[in-house]
């Protein structure tokens, strides 16, 4: 198993070197406008040999090694790039990216990400919010607070992934700096069978508005899921029922042509 992590470092290494990583994009839209609202960097490895792989194949083998940290670092700088490619053609969205507890939890992180933002000076530093799971707070909260706070100095927001797959200590959403809550997937995945699951949803979009957070509802499969989001209260969605993943030059086509779907809008909330 050493020997594979070895091996795997090694590949991610030559594979950064070589430009074989890409980011895809999931377009956030609020379901009741139809206003594509952000979009979420989703990273894939276009291995050579093994062809397209997805995080779960390869980043839990690099988990709390230096090379995650590389690898973040060259999502920061991609979904950058992809803000102000999109910024000339006139699609001004922000970007949310997925941040590793351990990268976030660098000494240097905020100078690094300072000095990466500084490189982009026409990107507004609002425009990237970093994701963060609930159990990334968990290991030294006072420091994690201390690094979200002077992420936020420079204008950086963050979301809370996954929420309610962890913890959701009540404590911890009070004294996490979070701009969004994101429900987690398999929660609205069952939501529309399971009362439950359903519990749960309306629970989250309860305590979001609660604490003042926004809400997102992840893992939107079906034009059912959105339409009893929207009689929840929750408005904005992610999910393979709007859009899947996709290259950042395909995110423009299809926002031009997005339309939410006419029984969102016509729901009364
Ligand atoms: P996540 O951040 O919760 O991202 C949502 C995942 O659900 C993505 O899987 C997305 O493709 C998938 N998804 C979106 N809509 C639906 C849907 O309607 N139904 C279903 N069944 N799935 C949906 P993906 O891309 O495989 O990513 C998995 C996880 O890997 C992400 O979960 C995130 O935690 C992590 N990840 C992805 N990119 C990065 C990255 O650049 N850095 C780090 N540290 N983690 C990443
Ligand atoms: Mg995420
Ligand atoms: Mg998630």
């Amino acid at each position: 198993s050493i020997q594979r992590q070895h091996e795997t470092i090694d590949h991610i290494k030559q594979g950064l070197e070589q430009g074989e990583f890409v980011l895809y994009y999931q377009p956030k839209v609020n379901l009741k406008s139809g206003a594509l609202i952000g979009a979420e960097a989703l990273i894939r490895w276009q291995h050579p040999k093994r062809g397209l792989l997805y995080p779960g194949d390869f980043l839990s083998i690099i988990e709390n090694h230096p090379i995650s940290v590389k690898l973040g670092e060259w999502v920061i700088d991609s979904a950058l790039l992809q803000i102000s490619k999109w910024q000339s053609l006139g699609l001004n969205i922000p970007v949310s990216i997925n941040i590793d507890a351990f990268h976030l939890q660098q000494a240097d992180f905020v100078d690094k990400l300072s000095a990466t933002l500084a490189r982009h000076p026409m990107i507004k530093p609002s425009s990237l919010q970093l994701e963060i799971l609930e159990s990334s707070a968990l290991g030294d909260m006072a420091e994690v607070l201390t690094i979200m706070a002077a992420c936020i100095d420079i204008g950086v927001n963050f979301a809370l992934d996954d929420f309610g797959t962890g913890f959701s200590s009540l404590n911890y959403l009070k004294r996490l700096p979070v701009e969004l809550l994101k429900i987690d997937q398999s929660f609205v995945r069952d939501m529309l069978e399971d009362a439950d699951d359903r519990a749960i949803v309306m629970g989250v979009i309860g305590l979001a508005s609660a604490f003042n957070h926004q809400v997102i509802a992840e893992g939107v499969e079906s034009i059912e899921h959105g339409r009893q989001l929207l009689a929840m209260g929750c408005h904005c969605a992610q999910g393979y029922g709007i859009a899947r993943p996709m290259s950042g030059e395909d995110i423009v086509t299809w926002a031009a042509q997005w339309q939410p779907d006419p029984a969102w809008l016509t729901s009364l909330h």
